[in-house]
């Protein structure tokens, strides 16, 4: 037989096509949602990740659990990579959207197994996924100021204890709303609140700042400690003579020369306070160093100074006072003076912070704990609770929990797929059985049937609408507006995407190549037997 020169190319890989790849991607899907599955809920289990240094983390958050994982498979890496785009976008929801997506996969391995093409699974997973975000916008609606806080509790529900729960909403939600109108993409919330732990307290003293608060003192003691507000500059650079310094290596060997070269460098250092005093700065925040000579020239013209900055945190003190970072002093013009409203300093725990309040949305977490651990958990809650408030607050449609909204969502397709014609039907059914894996996995996890449950939440439903659903916390069927399981509509829309298309995605393979790279071509165990 003659090779042909594709089959020459191919010779160092393992070849899985048609059918057999979408079964060994299957395998892949299902181990992965398997690893995560039973971590959904408030009534999930948490789980112990162990590292290769022998590291420890207890977490029963869906994507910790994946990111930390060693996968090698190609179909559980995308997984992993929308379970984490859900994290990026959502701040929520990555556990669902890995669940969602492996049943998927699952129900359209049975479809094709009866023959049904892929071709067809992806029109009829399209058109289900196109009505079921329809039906979200119709089930939805604006969440209340005590929705807010609800729904906030129900993404923060499982991960953290109650009481801590309830302060990061609360200090979640004041942050959020100070940057409800400001403009900037998904990660503004983090851009914008600089994250400060301290010892001096419990985790119930913590405290959003509507200013900067940062370990740091003055350059020059003399100069007063705190003061009100003011006219400040911010430079990007710093206020030193770097030029003149080089020169010195090589002229420095009399005297005369010594004398002179100082002379200059403190009248160039003298032309650059003169350029801030002009402005009539108070206050001077430098991204770099601050020349020693430069200290009594600054006093000299009221200027209290501070040097080395993170350029993030200069980044916050901009938009905080409104005054524009530029490279060099000399080149300052009015337009780049900002204001302040106070400036203090403060010993907290034998460290001397300084705090600069503007009005400006730029702030503060203080995050308190006693323990490093503590202090820990405490900035993972707040970074939780801020992600979804700063989203819900921007977006307040909020969706019954508790398996309520996928329910709806399963009953709405099943009688939508009788509207559509010939076997995008079928496909269209298999969407919907796979989203009743949500209230599945809530029930089993919580000790509950499985099954009964489903058939009683589809029945209520048929009685009380779609906001009914599933308090694993007492086991009622009953409406989640009032219980206050409330899911946040940009989590459950991005789930829903984001799980289609990382479907659609590998059913769009029939042919895997795997690269003989290392003798162990990755063995998923067959759950799933292809015959
Ligand atoms: P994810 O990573 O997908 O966010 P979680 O473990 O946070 O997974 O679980 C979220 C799910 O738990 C949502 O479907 C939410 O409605 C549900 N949930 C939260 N609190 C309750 C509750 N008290 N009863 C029933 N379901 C709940
Ligand atoms: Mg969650």
């Amino acid at each position: 037989m003659v090779e042909s020169d594709a089959d020459v190319a191919l010779e160092d890989t393992d070849r899985i096509e048609g059918r057999s790849a979408l079964v060994n991607n299957t395998n892949a899907a299902l181990a992965l949602a398997g690893a995560v599955r039973s971590t959904l809920g408030p009534r999930g289990s948490d789980k112990m990740l162990v590292d290769e240094h022998g590291e420890v983390i207890v977490t029963n958050d869906g994507v910790t659990v994946l990111e930390t994982a060693k996968v090698e498979h190609p179909t559980a890496n995308l997984l992993i990579s929308t379970s984490s785009a859900q994290d990026r976008i959502a701040r929520d929801g990555t556990t669902t959207s890995v669940l969602l997506t492996a049943e998927l996969l699952r129900n359209s391995l049975e479809l094709s197994r009866i023959g049904v093409h892929p071709t067809l699974i992806m029109n009829g997973y399209r058109l289900a996924a196109e009505e079921s975000l329809a039906q979200l916008d119709e089930i939805s609606r604006e969440a209340s100021e005590d929705e807010l806080r609800a729904t906030i509790g129900t993404t923060l529900a499982g991960k953290i204890d109650t009481n801590l729960a309830d302060t990061m909403t609360t200090l979640a939600l004041d942050a959020a709303r100070a940057l409800a109108d400001e403009e900037g993409g998904d990660d503004l919330e983090r851009v914008r609140v600089r994250r400060t732990q301290m010892s001096d307290g419990a985790a119930a003293d913590s405290e959003v700042v509507h200013g900067l608060v940062i370990r740091k003192q003055r350059l020059d003691f003399a100069t007063p400690a705190s003061s009100g507000g003011g006219r400040i500059a911010i430079i990007d650079g710093g206020l030193e003579t770097r030029e003149l310094e080089l020169d010195a290596q090589i002229e420095i060997r009399s005297t005369g020369v010594l004398a002179g070269f100082q002379e200059r460098k403190r009248e160039k250092l003298a032309t650059q306070v003169e350029s801030l005093s002009a402005q009539g700065i108070d206050l001077l925040c430098v991204r770099d160093g601050i020349a020693d000579e430069a200290a009594p020239l600054l006093k000299a013209a009221g200027i209290t100074a501070y040097r080395r900055f993170e350029r993030d945190d200069l980044e916050r003190l901009s938009v905080l006072t409104g005054a524009r970072m530029v490279r060099h002093s000399n080149r300052i013009t009015i337009e780049d003076i900002g204001t302040y409203t106070s400036r203090s300093e403060d010993k907290i725990e034998n460290t001397w912070h300084l705090r600069i309040d503007g009005e400006g949305a730029a702030m503060t977490a203080l995050l308190r704990g006693t323990t490093p651990a503590m202090r820990e958990e405490v900035s993972r809650a707040f970074d939780d609770a801020l992600g979804v408030a700063f989203r819900l607050v921007r977006e307040p449609g909020i969706l019954p929990g508790g398996g309520g909204t996928q329910t709806h969502l399963a009953r709405h397709l099943r009688a939508f797929a009788t509207t559509q014609k010939g076997r995008e039907q079928l496909a269209i059914e298999g969407f919907a059985d796979a989203l009743e894996v949500i209230p599945r996995a809530l029930a089993e996890n919580a000790g509950l049937d499985p099954i009964d449950e489903i058939l009683e939440l589809s029945a209520a439903q048929a009685q009380s609408g779609a906001w009914i659903g599933l308090n694993v916390m007492s086991g009622e069927k009953t409406d989640m507006g009032e219980a206050g399981i409330n899911d946040p509509l940009f989590v459950a829309r991005q789930a829903l995407t984001g799980a289609t298309e990382a479907a659609i995605s590998v059913l769009r393979i029939d042919d895997v190549l795997w690269a003989k790279v290392d003798a162990s071509t990755p063995d998923w165990s067959n759950q799933i037997d292809d015959d």
